[in-house]
């Protein structure tokens, strides 16, 4: 297991903005993480760190990054797969589309692992309604010092929701059983998914996706136009709507600044609002 101690979180994460962990874990195997968590009391965890607001004047005792305990792809035969939580969703699209399966290739721009894809039931766009749970049949996770089994209906996935979000689970590994999909569809597919990226993600700062799972459309245009502060260096995008740029200087006061004005703009017209993104205080 590699240990570090007062590590900066910042460069972990796709926002650019972290405070310090005390103790900084990264367990190898699952045996390790086991032993770790019983060795804990108190934790925060990592995975790829694309969906995270840290503060970044915090201090964490404990942060355990989940990147290398298990990043194996098991095929079990007939679209089967049993996969470890720190597998990126590049590989894992890959590895099926290779095997003539698929069906989340819409997901081959997330840099996101597999457990954080299970907790925020990543996916497309609310209109879509496509989400990785579609193609999960189980979750293995620990609670409690246990291994537990979750079926899919246990799971209670919901628009980038699930009983893990907010949850003492930690997921360990996901069965899933994929559509049988032909190479060259699958590449399309990929394609298609890096254009519209290309097109239509601002790459002009760091970010970590969308703000909001749940928002206004019409109130959310004007968010580019608020500033918290003179020369901010977070703002909302004016070219991928429910998102935050950071220029690389910006910081978390700003940043909570914007998200609770808009929330309060929401409040204000009595619309619904609600985060997605996971913010660490
Ligand atoms: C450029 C960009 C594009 C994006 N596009 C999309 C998109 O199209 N669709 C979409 O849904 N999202 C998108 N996102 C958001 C994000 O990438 C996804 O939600 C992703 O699945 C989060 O995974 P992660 O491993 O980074 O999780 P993290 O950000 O590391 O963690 C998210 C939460 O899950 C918890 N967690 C992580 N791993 C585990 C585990 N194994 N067990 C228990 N809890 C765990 C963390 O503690 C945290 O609370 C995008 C983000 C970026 C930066």
């Amino acid at each position: 297991m590699i240990i570090k101690h007062n590590e900066g979180l910042a460069k972990y994460t796709t926002f650019k903005m972290g405070g310090i962990a005390t103790n900084f874990y990264v367990p190898e195997s699952r045996i390790e993480l086991v032993q770790l968590l019983k060795s804990l009391n108190e934790y925060n965890i990592i995975g790829g760190v694309s969906n995270l607001l840290i503060n970044d004047k915090a201090v964490f005792t404990n942060v355990i990054h989940l990147v290398k305990f298990d990043d194996n792809i098991t095929s079990l035969g007939d679209g089967k797969y049993y996969v470890g939580a720190s597998v990126r969703l590049q590989k894992l699209i890959n590895t099926v589309n290779n095997d003539g399966f698929g069906g989340i290739e819409y997901l081959f721009s997330v840099p996101g692992l597999i457990g954080g894809a299970i907790v925020m039931n990543a996916g497309r766009g609310r209109q879509f309604n496509q989400q990785i749970s579609d193609y999960i049949v189980s979750v293995d996770a620990i609670y409690n010092g246990e291994i537990v089994t979750l079926s899919k209906e246990e799971c209670l996935f919901q628009y980038r929701n699930s009983i893990f979000k907010h949850s003492d689970y930690l997921i360990i590994g996901v069965l899933f059983k994929f559509s049988e999909m032909k190479i060259e569809e699958s590449k399309r597919l990929k394609n298609e998914r890096i254009k519209l990226c290309r097109e239509k993600q601002d790459s002009s700062g760091f970010n970590f996706g969308s703000v909001f799972c749940k928002y206004n459309p019409t109130i959310m245009k004007v968010a580019p136009l608020l500033r918290v502060e003179f020369n901010s260096n977070v703002r909302f995008s004016k070219k991928t709507q429910n998102w935050i740029c950071n220029s690389g200087k910006g910081t978390y006061k700003q940043t909570l600044k914007l998200i609770k004005l808009l929330e309060l703009m929401h409040k204000m017209s009595l619309k619904k609002i609600e985060r997605e993104v996971i913010v660490w205080e």
